[in-house]
């Protein structure tokens, strides 16, 4: 590829980054990305136990989210994605209901029968609605508790909520819960079940095959090197200061800076206008606390379980060896323990062995067989940007992507709406991105 001598440098190497590099890489730009971990992928990036890849916080992808399987096509490894039955349960304190079919809902005593079946009316309804705009300023909690009556919240979409945005959950917008339906419901085939999508070899191969093709087409990223300031010289060119190997302090000068760094972190490093600083000061997050354990057996048969009991120490159950065939990870059980989490819980600040021993107490109440003695191996990690806070008339806070600043370009989670933030999204708004650079040369 020949070089148009235009140069870009990306602050980040998680799925926006990496996506916006290769796009603009293939147009002609030299592209540098910054990247503060020693690894690349960010939030969808992965670890190594027992032998498999699996990522820090579990993935999956959705039948719709068409942008990343047009990427994961152009990278040539369309053979590797593969669709799997996904299975949902709900634990109520006491017992597993299974979540899945429109039978489940009639089984579903929790609630009396009228409610089952205005959950499933309201359920088609919002599968339906197109315009998502009308919803802009109710909270979910009001528009269910209205619609679907107190039950079906209580009981079903509350916990769903709480599963997402923890102690946040009654605040969040009604545009976000219709995005979910949509995605949820959009990926749904034959007799109504849920697939979902997993590369074989886990997002590390979309990954690793992105690092190949950005450096084959010229492109550099730098790990262990986070960006510490954007800022204008004298002759108003962009400059960027970084910590090469995250000890020596450099500069460089750029034609465009496209960041994909958190919003309170794009406040640290970058002065902006009063106007642009204060959405970004809006942009609220969870942070993500997650056990990834193998265990000597399986918890239980469900992809997903969400805990509906509010006494619960943590929101979900993701069993990601449920997900795929026991052959995939040789008859080994993986799942995941999650939590979204305010960064001052106190869940959030505790140490692991503590947070442990009292996630395997609660795990006894899922399964009264498991013991501590079922963990082969774990690894626990935290994600701070893990999950904005959409709350209602969200819209109105969002951060634009070309910022105030002449070549100064943002793209993160906090931007992706209605739809929840996800893999798909960063490569949509990649896209995006690359249009917008393109207009400014
Ligand atoms: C628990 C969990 C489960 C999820 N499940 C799914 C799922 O099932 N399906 C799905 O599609 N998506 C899922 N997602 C969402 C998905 O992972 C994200 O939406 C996506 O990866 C975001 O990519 P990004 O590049 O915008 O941000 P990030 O991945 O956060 O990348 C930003 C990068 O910037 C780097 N950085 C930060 N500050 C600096 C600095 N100063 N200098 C240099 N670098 C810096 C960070 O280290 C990071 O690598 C999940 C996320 C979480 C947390």
């Amino acid at each position: 590829m020949i070089s148009n001598g235009k140069n870009i440098t990306i602050i980040g190497a998680g799925f926006t980054g990496l996506s916006s590099a290769y796009y603009l890489l293939k147009k002609g730009y030299h592209v540098e990305i910054f990247e503060s971990a020693p690894f690349i992928g960010g939030q969808a990036s992965t670890i190594n136990l027992s032998g498999f890849e699996i990522e820090r916080g579990y993935h999956h992808l959705f039948t719709g989210d068409s942008q990343i399987i047009d990427l994961i096509n152009d990278l040539g490894l369309q053979e590797k994605l593969k669709w799997h039955q996904s299975s949902v349960g709900i634990f109520d304190g006491e017992k597993i209901f299974s979540f899945q079919s429109p039978l489940d809902l009639i089984k579903f005593n929790k609630i009396p029968f009228f409610d089952r079946l205005r959950l499933g009316f309201i359920t088609l309804l919002l599968k339906y609605k197109k315009n998502w705009k009308s919803l802009e300023s109710m909270t979910a909690s009001e528009w269910i508790k209205s619609w679907a009556g107190k039950n079906v919240y209580d009981q079903i979409w509350g916990p769903l909520l709480r599963g997402k945005f923890g102690d946040y959950s009654e605040e969040i917008g009604m545009p976000w819960f219709w995005g979910k339906i949509q995605t949820r419901f959009g990926s749904r085939k034959r007799f109504n079940q849920e697939v979902l999508g997993y590369p074989n070899g886990s997002f590390k191969i979309i990954l690793d095959t992105l690092d190949k093709k950005i450096h084959s087409l010229g492109g550099v990223i730098y790990k262990n090197t986070p960006v510490k300031k954007i800022y204008f010289n004298d002759k108003k060119e962009i400059q960027i200061k970084f910590l090469e190997n995250n000890f020596k302090q450099k500069t460089k000068n750029t034609n465009v800076v496209l960041s994909t760094v958190p919003s309170f972190e794009m406040l640290n490093i970058c002065d902006f206008p009063d106007e642009y600083k204060s959405k970004l000061e809006a942009s609220k997050y969870l942070g993500a606390s997650v056990f990834i354990m193998e265990l000597k057996e399986k918890l239980t048969p469900f992809y997903w379980l969400n805990i509906a009991d509010r006494n619960s120490p943590f929101l979900g159950v993701i069993e990601q060896s449920n997900l795929l065939s026991s052959e995939y990870y040789k008859n080994k059980n993986f799942l995941y323990l999650t939590n979204y989490l305010d960064r001052n819980d106190w869940r959030y600040k505790l140490e692991e062995s503590e947070l442990l021993n009292i996630y395997c107490d609660y795990l006894k109440k899922i399964n009264p067989q498991f013991n501590k003695d079922w963990i082969i191996d774990y690894t626990y990690n935290k994600i701070s940007a893990a999950q904005p806070i959409i709350g209602k008339n969200y819209g109105n806070i969002i951060p634009e992507i070309s910022t105030p600043l002449e070549g100064v370009y943002l793209a993160n989670t906090t931007q992706i709406y209605p739809e929840d933030r996800g893999t798909n999204y960063s490569v949509k708004m990649s896209q995006k991105v690359v249009d917008l650079i393109e207009k400014h040369f």
